[in-house]
């Protein structure tokens, strides 16, 4: 039996998905975003958090045996209300093998798992999540420019698909496209991006938004 660090678990909880929930914010994410919403999610380990407050510890162990127990007992008003229990955090899927056994134990409530996918994606059963744990992935259009770079993202969806995965969206956007666009708006009113959680028309968002999403596509193939 597996164990895991928690920061938080938040009863009631209506902005993580349908219905009331239980969310689950565990620790340990590396991806450092400037913008995080949890930031005492990033640390994988426990930590002293300080505020005008006071200070609290962010972080305690649970098995999943134990957390399993915890959420169950809350099984009856979840379903009642058309909820379940959101994984979030911090990225999830850095105890991917901790939060796989606790949705083993549950007793059939509704899941979702807020991912980046950044961690051990193919240690979850996606029959469990509701949507199948879709991942969005942006590639230059660079990629798609020669037939070896084809070839290996035609590989990355089959293995994606092969570990279990149930929904990818692939998009693709052209560097040149997005520079021209912030030069020239006037071209390109329909232009759509994804910025991170959600997708805006790109001549609407700030210049700063505009300069974050440039600056990720200059990594080309
Ligand atoms: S992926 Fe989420 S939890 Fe991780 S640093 Fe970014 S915003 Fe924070």
């Amino acid at each position: 039996m597996s164990s895991g660090i928690v920061f938080d678990i938040k009863e009631f909880a209506v902005h993580d998905g349908p219905g009331i929930r239980i969310a689950v914010d565990l620790k340990g994410c590396p991806l450092r975003c400037a913008w995080c919403h949890n930031s005492e999610g990033q640390s994988a380990a426990p930590q002293v958090m300080h505020s005008p407050a006071g200070w609290r510890v962010a972080g305690s162990s649970y098995s999943a045996e134990g957390l399993a127990a915890l959420l169950n007992r809350q099984g009856a008003i979840l379903r009642a209300n058309e909820g379940g229990v959101t994984f979030t955090g911090g990225e999830p899927l850095q105890q991917a093998g901790f939060v796989a056994e606790v949705i083993d134990r549950l007793d059939g409530l509704h899941v979702l798992l807020d991912t980046s996918g950044h961690g051990r994606y193919a240690k979850i059963d996606y029959r469990r999540i509701c949507n199948g744990g879709p991942i969005t992935l942006e590639l230059s259009d660079t990629v798609f420019r020669n037939p070896e770079s084809i070839h290996q993202a035609a590989l990355l969806v089959r293995a994606f698909a092969q570990l279990g995965g149930q929904q990818f969206q692939l998009n693709s956007l052209s560097l040149e496209t997005l520079l021209d666009a912030r030069a020239h708006p006037e071209r390109h009113k329909n232009l759509i991006v994804r910025v991170w959680g959600w997708s805006g028309y790109f001549c609407e968002l700030t210049p700063e938004y505009q300069d974050h999403i440039i600056a990720r596509h200059m990594y080309q193939l």
